[in-house]
């Protein structure tokens, strides 16, 4: 079944092994925005969000995936002069990601509220991320910051979800991302969320880039839940539901 990486980095990995997860059905992947070293300067965003949405486009195409890229400020790159970058997010972006919050500081409620009521006002997706670290009362936070933003719900997923999380996630009415990898979940946790949940509001991705993180976690997990589920439903978690919230 053909499936959709609804979060992953694609500058992180090379085309060989682009082409390797197209092979294995994974057709469709957005790309967030992330600098691995704290930019010093805004205009090293800029350079990242104009690469994100041409060069790594392009790799895409040639790999056989499409790739929708998602830009905006992660928790972990707020640099000095972060708000110029979003002058770029506002004349160029289809969705805005990843965002979120890691420490819960201050100053990141400030950035990931900015860019909640940019995003509204855009009427554009957002992916907003949820940090390993004190999981539950993060996203609680972040649920907080998300409602004030006066956002439509139908455009925010909430990544990163877990057992312990995704219920509240849903009961808010946001989409509910479920990141399958070695230290997030499994794909045993993951069939069991959407077990107990029902298909409607959750979409998959691996969050693979970087590091030496599985590829193919997607097309491992749409695998295990087709042998248990009805293929309609699960169409629904591989691909639909990914394209009707990233309008692709
Ligand atoms: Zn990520």
């Amino acid at each position: 079944m053909e499936c959709f990486d609804t979060h992953m980095h694609s500058e992180g990995k090379g085309i060989t092994e682009l082409r390797k997860m197209a092979e294995n059905g994974i057709k469709k992947a957005v790309s967030c925005a992330y600098y691995p070293v704290t930019p010093s300067h805004s205009s090293t965003l800029v350079d990242m969000f104009r690469k994100l949405s041409t060069f790594e486009v392009e790799r895409g195409e040639k790999a056989g995936i499409e790739i929708v890229p998602a830009v905006g400020v992660h928790p972990r790159c707020i640099c000095n002069g972060w708000e110029d970058a979003l002058g770029w997010v506002e004349e160029n972006a289809r969705v805005i990601g990843e965002i979120g919050l890691e420490t819960a500081s201050d100053v990141e409620v400030e950035v990931l509220f900015a860019q909640l009521k940019l995003a509204s006002k855009l009427d554009l997706p957002c992916i907003v991320h949820t940090p390993r670290k004190n999981k539950v009362e993060v996203t609680e936070k972040i649920l907080e910051v998300v409602k004030k933003s006066g956002i439509g719900e139908s455009l925010v997923v909430i990544d990163h979800a877990t057992h312990e999380t995704a219920g509240r996630i849903l009961e808010e009415g946001y989409w509910c991302g479920l990141t399958v990898q070695p230290g997030k979940i499994s794909v045993d946790e993951a069939v069991s969320i959407v077990e107990k949940y029902g298909f409607e509001m959750f979409v998959l991705n691996s969050d693979t880039g970087f590091n030496d993180w599985e590829m193919l976690t997607v097309a491992e997990t749409v695998k295990a839940l087709e042998e248990k589920f009805d293929k309609n439903e699960v169409k629904k978690v591989a691909m639909e539901n990914g394209r009707k919230l990233f309008r692709v």
